[in-house]
C-alpha cells in the first residue's frame, strides 16, 4: 500500500473507526497488498447513496486505488481483525480475517458503516490461503450483496469490485478481484468464540459492552444486558433466516464465522437460489453431508446461537444462572422463527390471517411443489395472478404442477380460503407481486454476468445489478431479455457447480 493520498473526496468523508479503538488483541494492524494495474468492475450507486458519497465518487482520481488497496485516503485505519468459529459443526480453532482488510468507519447520513476490502492480499490470519478473491466470486459476492438488499434480507451490502489481470490459483488460473463491502459492523458470532475460548474473560466483556453500546442500545439497560443482547442477536437471526426460507435463499457455509452479530447475511460464497423446489438442496459441492442443505438452514441458525451462548456464559452470571439465563435467550429464536417464517409465507400467499388454516395451506403448497419440483420463484409469483373466480383454471400456474390432481385439491382449499377473507384478486395481486420477486440471482444469471466480465465485458454485471435492484417491479411490456430474467434456469444451469473455492 503506497502513500496516503488527499484527493477531492476524501476530506468530505468523516471517520470515527470505533472498531479500531477495541485494542490490538482484537486484530492486527496492517497494510493491504497491491492489486497491479486495476480496472473497474461494478459500482453500486445505491450502496454509494447510502455512505453519503456523491454519484461521482468514483471518477475521483485515486478512488479506484483505494478500492484495489493501493492507497488509503487520511482517516482509514487497516486492519484484520481475529475470530474463530466452528466449520461444518467442528472446532475450526482461530480463523479471522484471511483476506478481507477493514479501512475504518465512515459516519454516515443513517449512522456509522464500516468499510472493508475482501482480496485484498495475506493477513495473520490467512493460514493456507493466498489473501485473494478471484473475479468470479467477487462478481457473485457483489451481486448478491445488493440482490439481498433490494429484496428487503438484511445483508452486508457491496460498494464496488475492482479486477485485475494477477493471475489466482483456484482450480483454475483465474485473475484478482477486490470486492468493497459495507455493513454498520463486520462482528461474527466466531469474534466471541474466539475470546471464549482462550478464557480471554475481560476482552469477552469489552466486545459485548461495545455490541451493546453501539448495536444493541435498548440492551443496556436490561437487568442482564448480556442475555437481552443473546435474545436480540437471536430474533434478529430468526428474521433473517425466515427470509432466506421464503424466498428460496441457500447460504452455502453457515459456519458460525460466518455468522453477524448483526444478523446481516454475511459472506456470500457458494450460495444459490433455488431453482426447483427441493428442501434437501445443497447448493455447496463441498458440503457432502449437507450440513448446509435449504431445509436445515433454520435448525442450524440455532445451532450457531448456541454456539453464541456458550461462549457468552462467562458473562452471564455463575453456571447454573449462566446457562438458564442463555437457554431462556434462545427459546426466543424458537418461539420467534416459525412465527416470522408463517407470517412471511401469509402474506406471500397473499392471505390475512396467520393462522392454523393457513400454516396448512403453505405446507400443502409446498409439498405439492417439492413433489413436482416446481420452481420456486415462478411457482411463487405466478400464485399472485390466482383467479379464484368459480371454475377459473388457472392454468399459468397449474401447469408447473406434473400432479394436476392434487394442484386442483389445493387450489379448491386455497379458493375458499380467499373467500372466507374477501379478498379481492386485483387489489390481492398487487400486494403478493411486492412480496413474491418477479427475479432473484439465480446462478445461471450471475454464470453469463461473470463470463462476459471475464472477457472485459461489465456491462451485464451492471445490467443484472439494475433489475437485482429492484426484484419486485413488474415491466409494463416486458421485453425478450425481462422474460429471460424471470424464467426457468436453462438446461446447462444445473451443470454449474459452487464450491467453497472463491
Ligand atoms: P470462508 O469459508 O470464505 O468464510 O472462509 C473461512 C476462513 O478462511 C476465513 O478466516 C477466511 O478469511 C479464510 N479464507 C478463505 N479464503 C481465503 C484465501 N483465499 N486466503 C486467505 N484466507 C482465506
Ligand atoms: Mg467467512
Amino acid at each position: 500500500m503506497s502513500a496516503v493520498l488527499q484527493p477531492p473526496l476524501a476530506p468530505a468523508l468523516r471517520w470515527r473507526n470505533r472498531f479500531a479503538q477495541l485494542g490490538p488483541a482484537f486484530y492486527t494492524a496492517l497494510p493491504s497488498e497491491p492489486l497491479p494495474a486495476p480496472r473497474w468492475v461494478a459500482r453500486s450507486a445505491s450502496c454509494a447513496r447510502l455512505l453519503g458519497l456523491p454519484s461521482d465518487w468514483w471518477k475521483d482520481a485515486d478512488a479506484l486505488e483505494v478500492f484495489s488497496g493501493n492507497a488509503l485516503w487520511p482517516g482509514m485505519q487497516p486492519l484484520a481483525s481475529v475470530y474463530s468459529g466452528h466449520q461444518f459443526g467442528v472446532w475450526a480453532g482461530q480463523l479471522g480475517d484471511g483476506r478481507a482488510l477493514w479501512l475504518g468507519e465512515i459516519d454516515a447520513p443513517g449512522g456509522g458503516l464500516e468499510i472493508q476490502l475482501k482480496g485484498s492480499g495475506l493477513t495473520p490470519y490467512s493460514r493456507m490461503g493466498d489473501g485473494r478473491a478471484v473475479l468470479r466470486s467477487s462478481i457473485r459476492e457483489f451481486l448478491c450483496s445488493e440482490a439481498m438488499h433490494g429484496l428487503g434480507i438484511a445483508t452486508t451490502r457491496a460498494l464496488c469490485v475492482t479486477g485485475s489481470d494477477l493471475p489466482v490459483r483456484r482450480e483454475a488460473i483465474e485473475t484478482a478481484a477486490v470486492v468493497t463491502r459495507v455493513a454498520p459492523s463486520f462482528i461474527r458470532f466466531g469474534h466471541f468464540e474466539h475470546f471464549a475460548h482462550h478464557d480471554q474473560h475481560a476482552e469477552l466483556a469489552q466486545l459485548a459492552d461495545f455490541v451493546i453500546e453501539h448495536h444493541y442500545p435498548q440492551c443496556r439497560d436490561a437487568a442482564q444486558p448480556v442475555a437481552a443482547l443473546l435474545e436480540a442477536v437471536a430474533l434478529r437471526t430468526a428474521q433473517t433466516v425466515a427470509q432466506w426460507q421464503a424466498v428460496g435463499f441457500c447460504h452455502g457455509v453457515m459456519n458460525t464465522d460466518n455468522m453477524s452479530i448483526l444478523g446481516l447475511t454475511i459472506d456470500y460464497g457458494p450460495f444459490g437460489f433455488l431453482d426447483a423446489y427441493d428442501p434437501d438442496h445443497i447448493c455447496n459441492h463441498s458440503d457432502h453431508q449437507g450440513r448446509y442443505a435449504f431445509a436445515r438452514q433454520p435448525n442450524v441458525a440455532l445451532w450457531n446461537l448456541h454456539a453464541l451462548a456458550q461462549a457468552l456464559l462467562p458473562l452471564l452470571g455463575d453456571a447454573d444462572e449462566a446457562s438458564e439465563r442463555a437457554l431462556a435467550a434462545l427459546e426466543s429464536y424458537r418461539t420467534a422463527f416459525p412465527q416470522v417464517l408463517l407470517a412471511r409465507m401469509t402474506a406471500k400467499l397473499g392471505l390475512k390471517a396467520a393462522d392454523e388454516g393457513t400454516r396448512e395451506l403453505v405446507d400443502g403448497l409446498m409439498r405439492l411443489m417439492a413433489a413436482d419440483r416446481a420452481d420456486f420463484t415462478i411457482t411463487m409469483r405466478r400464485l399472485a395472478d390466482f383467479d379464484s373466480a368459480p371454475g377459473a383454471r388457472n392454468d399459468a400456474l397449474r401447469d408447473l404442477f406434473i400432479d394436476r390432481i392434487a394442484f386442483d385439491a389445493w387450489a379448491v382449499r386455497y379458493r375458499q380460503r380467499l373467500r372466507q377473507e374477501a379478498s379481492i384478486d386485483a387489489e390481492r395481486r398487487v400486494q403478493m407481486q411486492r412480496v413474491n420477486p418477479r427475479v432473484v440471482l439465480r446462478n445461471h444469471l450471475g454464470e453469463t454476468a461473470i463470463r462476459l466480465a471475464s472477457e472485459g465485458d461489465f456491462a451485464e454485471v451492471e445490467r443484472l445489478l439494475g433489475v437485482l435492484a429492484a426484484p419486485f417491479d413488474e415491466p409494463a411490456r416486458p421485453s425478450a431479455q425481462d422474460r429471460a430474467d424471470a424464467g426457468f434456469p436453462p438446461d446447462w444451469a444445473q451443470a454449474i457447480a459452487v464450491s467453497c473455492s472463491s
